[in-house]
């Protein structure tokens, strides 16, 4: 069955999955139609926009059942891990082991967006003392104290130091609530002074030898502590090929990237892209499944670059978006109002860099940490985005600010300046609640702004230097 690739809504998703059943669509085990998500209680599906190709199916499909496959392996007798904070690093070691798997209970963050408030996290989060001045990141206190959402781990690890207010509070909290945390610490990533030994790191930062050198022995502290969690060696053989593994999703996620946000015409539309690109950061609990996921968008966005089809308007407008959105429906929204997501950065992209294999692995893994935007400064943030948006030939920048959390405060102001200054193309900061309904016709309006302009600059063929 051949559609011609277009958004679609859960509704019109209903007939199409049984369409492509009939044209003889084969699903993975975690398959079968959109709706069921919507009983279970992820109610924001009912007012997004999909990808209608089977590969997207098997997205969304793989990221909504991603609680199931928890549980399961937790039946299975898999050891589970909780890593928090570092979004992309522990993981890669974890997943090197046999019979452990590894997730982020930090992802409790959309579920309030997803069930649409109907689960009560940020309640609870609230009755602990953590309200809403802080990020959306709280809802994973509710989340560890329901356990309606994922199996407590066997084992957490949360990244300290240089990591933002909010997380460093709420972790601390879990912890005094009773939920053991292996702390480890990553050092605020500074500039090496002229004196001193420089390593350069994966994505283009770099930082003291001797940073990268603390954060290697950090790293050998957790090998001690996973080893003795998974009962097995996780000697440096397992580890590069775990490093292997990580950079097969990484390098797959960086074609996808590649094609979707320079391809004349956008092959993919931006939520299933924000998804795809979340599986680098714990693979969605199954590492070789997520090969597969990735694989299959792959080849429907290379089919569509190559039939030269879209799922927008030719002449929607490039933008860089900045910070995950804590609506899901604004990903929506951008495309509706003409825009295109072509480049991003949602605080993980040391997870999108390949880790180098041509260094002993703990190296690497040490390297990658400290890539982490999040971990130096705003200014280095804002250096990656204009050196991304140059790169993939954004016309716009739309900063996403997330409500309440801590890093959001100042940093807007330092990106749009870099921005403004370096590429002279403009930039809008807006603010995404979890549910964004009430203040749409605002945030259209913003957003219709940016595309408008965007639009009229294309006419004085400014040509960022
Ligand atoms: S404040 Fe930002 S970096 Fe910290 S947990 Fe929230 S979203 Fe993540």
């Amino acid at each position: 069955m051949n559609d011609y690739p277009r958004r679609i809504t859960l509704q019109e998703w209903d007939a199409h999955y049984v369409q492509l059943r009939e044209a003889g669509m084969r699903e993975p085990p975690y398959g079968g139609t959109l709706r069921r998500h919507v009983e279970e209680g992820d109610l924001r599906l009912r007012t997004l926009l999909f990808d209608n190709s089977s590969a997207a199916l098997r997205l969304w499909n793989f990221l909504l059942t991603e609680e199931d496959r928890l549980r399961e392996a937790r039946t299975a007798g898999k050891k589970i891990v909780g890593t928090m904070k570092d979004l992309g690093t522990v993981p890669v070691m974890a997943y090197a082991l046999p019979n452990v798997v590894a997730f982020y209970p930090d992802g409790a963050w959309w579920i309030p967006c997803v069930m649409e408030l109907s689960e009560g996290l940020f309640g609870i989060a609230d009755s602990l003392g953590i309200d809403e001045a802080f990020c959306p990141v709280r809802a994973m206190l509710g989340a560890f104290i329901t356990e309606a959402h994922f199996p407590v781990p066997d084992l957490l690890i949360c990244s300290a130091g240089a990591t933002c207010d909010d997380f460093s509070a709420i972790a601390q909290r879990l912890n005094g609530l009773g939920y053991p945390i292996v702390w480890w610490e990553i050092p605020h990533r500074r500039i090496p002074d002229p004196d001193e030994e420089r390593v350069e790191l994966p994505g283009g930062f770099a930082a003291p030898a001797s940073q990268v050198a603390f954060v290697r022995e950090e790293l050998e502290r957790l090998r001690t502590v996973l080893e003795q969690f998974a009962g097995v060696p996780l000697n440096d053989g397992a580890l590069s090929a775990g490093i292997a593994r990580a950079n097969e999703v990484r390098r797959l996620l960086a074609e996808l990237r590649q094609l979707t946000f320079t391809a004349e015409l956008c092959p993919l539309p931006a939520l299933e892209m924000l998804i795809a690109e979340m599986l680098a950061i714990h693979f969605c609990s199954d590492q070789a499944e997520t090969i597969e996921v990735l694989r299959e968008l792959l080849r429907e966005v290379r089919g569509r670059v190559e039939a030269r089809q879209g799922v927008l308007e030719a002449d929607a407008v490039r933008v860089f978006w900045v910070n995950p959105v804590a609506d899901l429906q604004v990903m929506n929204l951008l495309e509706d109002c003409g825009g295109r997501i072509c480049g991003t950065e949602y605080l993980f992209s040391h997870a999108l860099d390949e880790i180098p294999e041509n260094l002993p692995p703990m190296e690497a893994l040490a390297r990658m940490a400290l890539a982490d935007p999040m971990v130096g400064s705003a200014a280095d943030r804002a250096a990656r985005i204009c050196a991304d948006t140059r790169r993939f030939g954004a016309e716009a920048v739309l900063i996403s600010r997330i409500p309440g959390a801590s890093h959001c405060a100042t940093e807007g102001i330092i990106i749009a300046e870099a921005v403004r200054s370096r590429l002279r193309i403009p930039v809008l900061e807006i603010e995404v609640p979890p549910l964004s309904d009430s203040i749409k016709p605002m945030l259209r309006t913003r957003l219709e702004a940016l595309i408008e302009t965007s639009k009229e600059l294309r006419k004085t063929c400014c040509v960022p230097e």
